[in-house]
């Protein structure tokens, strides 16, 4: 049978011959690993629809040992994100995120497809401060499978923030200080307005922030992602 996927390569790895295994994620059927014939040449036709970042139209001819790409169309080329280091890293971080995701059901994978691409292509054509997409990204995740992180009040009293401000890393929400537990930890001033900030605006308007900032919210972001999906994040080239 014949597949048609708009998809968005994760990751790939060589192959005999000249073939190449890609890892998509696909609006149609979330993640699927294809086959891509001889691609490896210079010369090959689809040489760029191996390539991460890659977002287009597969077509997929489903085999009994495995799945072969017959076609391809670009719909988007995020080429740019490679040409800068940062930026591949920050987006390399999200293509890892995806990766390490279970989709339970079609919105969330719908959601997450989305929010993707969008971030993307935030990342790759806008200037953006050091790690606010990888962030918003985060941010969204949590939201799509129902576990929001920010909230204006204390997630367990239900009552304001007087002072200090807690992260109940067992519960993965945020407390006051009456609430908190000793598996809660202080979150910075800073960190709490950019996770209050980056939650109530779209990726067309990501703040500004100091980047030490950015990454000290990112390091809560890791464990809050650890204790909510029980996977570790590696983050190659920013976490290390
Ligand atoms: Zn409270």
């Amino acid at each position: 049978m014949s597949l048609n996927l708009k998809a968005i390569v994760i990751k790939g790895n060589n192959a005999k011959e000249k073939d190449k295994n890609i890892l998509l994620f696909s609006l149609e059927k979330g993640k699927i690993w294809v086959t891509l014939k001889g691609v490896r040449g210079d010369k090959a036709k689809m040489k760029y629809a191996k390539e991460p970042f890659c977002f287009g139209e597969y077509i997929v001819e489903e085999g009994k040992v495995n799945n072969v790409v017959t076609g391809m169309d670009i719909i988007e080329d995020f080429n740019e994100i490679a040409k800068d280091v940062d930026k591949y890293f920050e987006g390399n971080a999200m293509l890892e995120i995806v990766q390490s995701l279970d989709f339970e059901g079609e919105r969330e994978r719908y959601e997450v497809f989305m929010s993707l691409i969008n971030g993307l292509k935030i990342l790759a054509f806008h200037k953006t401060t050091r790690l606010s997409v990888l962030l918003k990204f985060m941010l969204n995740i949590f939201e799509i499978y129902g576990m929001r992180l920010y909230s204006e009040k204390c997630s367990c009293c239900g009552g304001d923030f007087h002072d200090n401000i807690y992260i109940n890393h067992q519960v993965g929400e945020l407390v006051c200080s009456s609430c908190k537990t000793f598996q809660s930890e202080l979150i910075g001033k800073g960190e709490f307005n950019l996770i209050r900030l980056l939650s109530n605006l779209p990726y067309e308007k990501l703040p500004n922030f100091p980047e030490e900032v950015g990454e000290k919210t990112l390091k809560l972001l890791v464990k809050n992602f650890y204790n909510r999906f029980d996977k570790n994040l590696k983050m190659v080239g920013i976490l290390n």
